[in-house]
């Protein structure tokens, strides 16, 4: 999923099939911001991070894209006055089994990398550092590393794991089209986002790692 652009060699069969996604986000009274999403672009071009050189210039190609999938004006015109653009790749990594390999082990991203549109990917790792913190409390001798990695596997795999499912499902849900067309949807998903954002529903379960690591060792 790469922001911006579309592949001016996509055959108009594949750009019917083409996944778009526009939100805007209002950060102030005088401040907003716009996300452009495509999915599955091909990837042809450099990989290495490429701030944008001409502003006024990428921003109306960015406009101009957005015009032809007819979102409105406004969106158009925010794209239009960017002040700022990044672009970024997302990868959905597939699930691991496990984190560890001997003597190195994964965290973060490395481990679980993920759509963005749960907005726990940087959560899940840190549950990631501070579970290994806590292993690492308890068992500090050089002897006891390799009963410490496995344990950090152990617990972060599953953890992970669902986290990359729920995130995937948040953006399948937020993709989502239906005969009435995507208009519907949209409407249904922000009344449950706004349900979750009011504490109807809890969207995310706290993790404490001290207390994690403490059951685990417990239970063994
Ligand atoms: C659009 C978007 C919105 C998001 N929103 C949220 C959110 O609301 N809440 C949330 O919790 N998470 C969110 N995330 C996810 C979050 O940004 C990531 O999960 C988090 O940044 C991962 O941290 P990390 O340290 O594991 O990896 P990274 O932040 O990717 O850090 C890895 C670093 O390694 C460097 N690197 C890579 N290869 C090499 C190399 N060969 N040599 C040296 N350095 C290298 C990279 O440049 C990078 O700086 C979002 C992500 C995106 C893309």
């Amino acid at each position: 999923m790469r922001q911006g652009d579309e592949n001016p060699n996509d055959k108009p069969e594949c750009c019917c099939n083409k996944k778009r996604f526009v939100a805007a986000y209002k950060a102030s009274e005088d401040l907003a911001a716009v996300r452009v999403t495509t999915f599955d672009d091909p990837e042809n071009e450099d990989q290495s991070y490429r701030p944008v050189s001409d502003l006024p210039k990428e921003a109306s190609r960015l406009a101009d894209l957005l015009h032809g999938w007819g979102v409105p004006e406004h969106i158009e015109k925010m794209m239009r006055c960017s002040f700022r653009i990044s672009s970024a790749s997302i990868y959905d990594l597939p699930d691991l089994e496990t984190y560890r390999k001997e003597r190195v082990i994964l965290i973060g991203d490395a481990a679980h990398g993920m759509v963005p549109n749960a907005g726990i990917g940087l959560l899940t790792g840190l549950e990631d550092v501070g579970t290994l913190l806590a292993i690492l409390r308890r068992f500090p001798k050089p002897q006891d590393w390799n009963k410490a990695l496995e344990l950090y596997s152990s617990i972060r795999v599953q953890r992970g794991t669902a986290a990359q499912n729920r995130a995937r499902n948040i953006r399948g849900k937020g993709m989502a089209t239906s005969i009435f067309g995507s208009g519907l949807n949209h409407f249904i998903f922000s009344l449950v986002v706004a349900a979750g954002n009011k504490g109807y529903f809890t969207h995310y379960t706290a993790f404490d790692c001290e207390d994690e690591v403490a059951k685990i060792l417990q239970e063994n």
